[in-house]
């Protein structure tokens, strides 16, 4: 990461300033929209941030999935994208292949190559395509138990054989460090984001037990702690 460029153009970005490099923050990415600690691209002007994954898309991506160089295009196709089989109309940034039809949304080019679910021990492999030896006759999520459908992207853990959307897969906060400093939400002291809370402490805000992602005081003597999403 000491490469990383201080100031970058983004091209996909509406004002065409220069963005500044920025760390230590928690937000989330105007592309992906995935809330992310790290590394992020920053517009002062527009107050938008972009994740380190969707600022580093060239904008002439050769993609793993497809053999030919995938080029942006901008609003006005209403094509549907190969990875997630949604429409692409109207983001502003997706990629296309034109003569194979291939489409992409920026938000799928840039899904983890491998993930973490806590359904699984292994981590999840992105995976392109289902294998012609596989004979199941039903595609499912074994995360959701709902229908998958085959010729979409999903996430594969070979050792178990279980698929997942990508969407069920990326749910728990992928992109989120446990031990992020957080602060700003009024509470005196500074917080920390926490995944796994030993004893299921009940949230300050909304009285559930705390399982999934959390903002926890670790001053001595505070137990102060609440669910992310209640912040
Ligand atoms: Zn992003
Ligand atoms: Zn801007
Ligand atoms: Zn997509
Ligand atoms: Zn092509
Ligand atoms: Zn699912
Ligand atoms: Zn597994
Ligand atoms: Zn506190
Ligand atoms: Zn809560």
């Amino acid at each position: 990461c000491a490469e990383l460029p201080v100031k970058k153009h983004i091209w996909f970005h509406f004002c065409q300033r220069l963005h500044k490099l920025t760390s230590g923050r928690i937000f989330r990415c105007y592309v992906c929209n995935y809330v992310t600690s790290g590394f992020a691209y920053t517009c002062d002007e527009c107050v938008v941030s972009y994740c380190l994954r969707c600022s580093l898309v060239s904008d002439l991506a050769r993609y793993q999935g497809h053999e030919h160089l995938l080029h942006p295009f901008v609003f006005s196709y209403k094509e549907l994208c190969s990875a997630c089989g949604e429409s692409v109309g109207f983001t502003y940034a997706a990629m296309r292949c034109k003569p194979c039809n291939f489409n992409l949304h920026r938000t799928c080019i840039t899904l983890p190559l491998t993930a973490q679910h806590s359904s699984d021990v292994h981590p999840f492999k992105l995976t392109y395509h289902e294998d012609d030896d596989n004979y199941s006759e039903g595609h499912y999520c074994d995360i959701c138990e709902r229908e998958r459908n085959p010729k979409h992207w999903f996430y594969h853990c070979s050792a178990c054989n279980t698929s997942a959307h990508p969407k069920c897969v990326l749910q728990e906060y992928p992109f989120i460090k446990p031990g992020t400093i957080y602060t700003g939400n009024g509470h005196p002291h500074p917080l920390t984001f926490v995944k796994k809370v030993e004893f299921y402490p009940e949230c300050h805000r909304c009285g559930k037990h705390c399982l999934d992602l959390s903002l926890q005081c670790k001053t001595v003597g505070c137990s102060y702690i609440i669910h992310w999403e209640c912040r």
